[in-house]
């Protein structure tokens, strides 16, 4: 039995990164602008301003402007409306991300719909949702866009494989079976009402395994089927403060291909592709399409 991959998601993201460094020094040259990117922050949830920190920050790297705009906790559905109205108007900026989770009484989904498509850094508008249901992606969510360039980067072709999604959340779980669909593999998806006995039975036929649930070391060893590749979205916090994924990873070391160590796994894409889609949305507006072949 050969040792498992570490799938190294920290290295695909900082070589993103420095492709994306000169892609934005060549858009500065060609143009005398910088992609910008709008940050909308409301409340005082730390792990958001955490979040929002590193965002900004690896704009600021890649030579993107990225500009914070935080909002109290007292803003209203129609002032935060506003805002991401003034935001789509206005020709400097290209991209608009709004940190979820909202404070309590704030509604997202109207919001998501507010934003223009065209500007839509985390690719969550059912717009460009729906284009990748209908094959053509645009700006796609980032976690899912990462998890494709991982299994682009080691050559993990999906195409004819059985793929397993666990969770189908709007965010993670059901644009990457669409993607997994477009890359041409057999896709099955389970949810909280998946009950035990079909997932292991899900399980055990999958080649690749994609674990989106948010439940530390949900996924045993012995459920799956030797050989097969395992990508962990999961990002759970023990109360001794380590990071763990939904895959219980000693398990399940000797049965898999390749995993995704947590953290260092698809955590660092989900930030570069936020970057990438930034520069998406620039070259759209800018010249009506997008050049990024990365
Ligand atoms: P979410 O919205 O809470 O969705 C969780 C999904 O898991 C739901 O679809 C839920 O099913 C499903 N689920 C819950 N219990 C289950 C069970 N027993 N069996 C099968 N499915 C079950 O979470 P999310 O936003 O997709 O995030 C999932 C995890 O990924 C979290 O740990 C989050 O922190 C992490 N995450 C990581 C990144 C990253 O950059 N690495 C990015 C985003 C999220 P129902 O639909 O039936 O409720």
């Amino acid at each position: 039995m050969s040792e498992a991959v570490i799938l190294d998601g920290k290295a695909i993201a900082a070589n993103l990164r420095n492709c994306l460094k000169h892609k934005v020094a060549k858009l500065i040259e060609d143009t005398g602008k910088a992609p910008s990117l709008a940050v909308i922050l409301v409340g005082d949830h730390p792990p958001s301003q955490v979040y929002v920190n590193n965002k900004q920050k690896a704009a600021h790297e890649v030579g993107l402007k990225a500009t914070l705009h935080h909002l109290p906790s007292s803003t209203s559905q129609n002032e935060l409306e506003h805002t991401l109205k003034k935001l789509n108007e206005d020709p400097a900026v290209n991209a608009i991300l709004l940190q979820l989770p909202l404070p309590k009484g704030l509604m997202a989904d109207p919001l998501l719909l507010t934003i223009n498509p065209l500007k839509d850094a985390d690719g969550l508008h059912p717009f460009n949702l729906g284009l990748i249901m209908a094959g053509a992606p645009n700006l796609i969510p980032c976690t899912p866009y990462g998890i494709m360039q991982i299994l682009k980067a080691y050559n993990l072709d999906p195409k004819g494989k059985r793929a397993l999604v666990i969770g189908r959340s709007r965010l993670v779980g059901r644009p990457i079976t669409e993607l997994l669909l477009n890359a041409h593999a057999t896709v099955a998806v389970a949810h909280s009402h998946t009950s035990e006995e079909d997932l292991r039975s899900l399980l055990i036929e999958s080649d690749l395994v994609i674990g989106a649930v948010g439940k530390p070391g949900f996924i045993r060893g012995d459920w799956l089927k030797q050989g097969c590749v395992a990508i962990d979205v999961g990002i759970n916090r023990l109360p001794d403060g380590k990071l763990v994924g939904d895959f219980a990873y000693e398990e399940c070391l000797p049965k898999v291909a390749a995993i995704t160590p947590v953290p260092g796994g698809v955590g660092p894409l989900t930030v570069a592709h936020l970057l990438l889609n930034t520069v998406k949305a620039f070259e759209i507006q800018c010249f009506g399409h997008t050049h990024i072949e990365l």
